[in-house]
């Protein structure tokens, strides 16, 4: 960090501390402190271009890297990309907290029962057995839905299936067959939203 950048950040903390004994937020200064020491460490890392995997935009990205242990520091969207000229929606622009970086990232099934408020670590089997349970359940007592000829027909509207725009055309796909075969009429995709 050069001297003036820490005399910058010094500056702030200590004004920080000083309204926090007044009674006045600190978030602001945090969050300005916290970004100046990021640009000083993106501005030493090894910088590479990729392309956003959400949608076919195609954005590209700039992904900087520290030299020497190999960890994201950050993602943003590549000024020099043709098609997205450094800009990026809202989950291009978010893309970093997806990766390994955000310690906070969910990596475990979280399960909280009905009427209960706290939650309790599951594996993956517990949480598949359950979806499908959910399901069958739905699609059990969803049946009552008849055609003009008074047939039952396939349809189930107590479900919603909401699509990843992190699969590709071909999983997507199969995603949208599979979810029509339940007869669920509410699709949707990330890409939308
Ligand atoms: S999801 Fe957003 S940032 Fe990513 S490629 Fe599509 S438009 Fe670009």
């Amino acid at each position: 960090m050069k001297r003036r950048d820490f005399l910058k950040l010094s500056c702030g903390v200590a004004a920080g501390a000083a309204l926090s004994g007044l009674g006045i937020d600190l978030l602001a200064v945090e969050v300005h402190a916290a970004e100046l020491t990021k640009a000083e460490l993106v501005k030493k890392a090894l910088q590479t271009t990729t392309v956003c995997c959400y949608c076919a935009v195609g954005c590209g990205l700039i992904c900087s890297t520290d030299k020497k242990s190999g960890q994201i520091i950050n993602i943003e969207g590549d000024p020099e990309h043709p098609i997205n000229e450094g800009s990026l929606c809202a989950k291009g622009a978010g893309i970093y907290q997806t990766s390994a970086a955000n310690d906070k990232r969910l990596t475990k099934v979280l399960y909280r029962a009905p009427y209960t408020d706290s939650w309790v670590e599951k594996d993956w089997d517990f949480a598949i057995d359950r979806i499908a349970r959910k399901i069958k359940e739905e699609r059990d007592k969803s049946f009552v839905y008849k055609n003009a000829k008074g047939q039952t027909v396939n349809r189930l509207e107590s479900m919603a299936h909401l699509g990843s725009s992190n699969i590709d055309s071909e999983e997507c796909w199969a995603t949208a067959v599979y979810a029509r075969s339940l007869g669920l009429v509410y699709i949707d995709h990330q890409a939308r939203v």
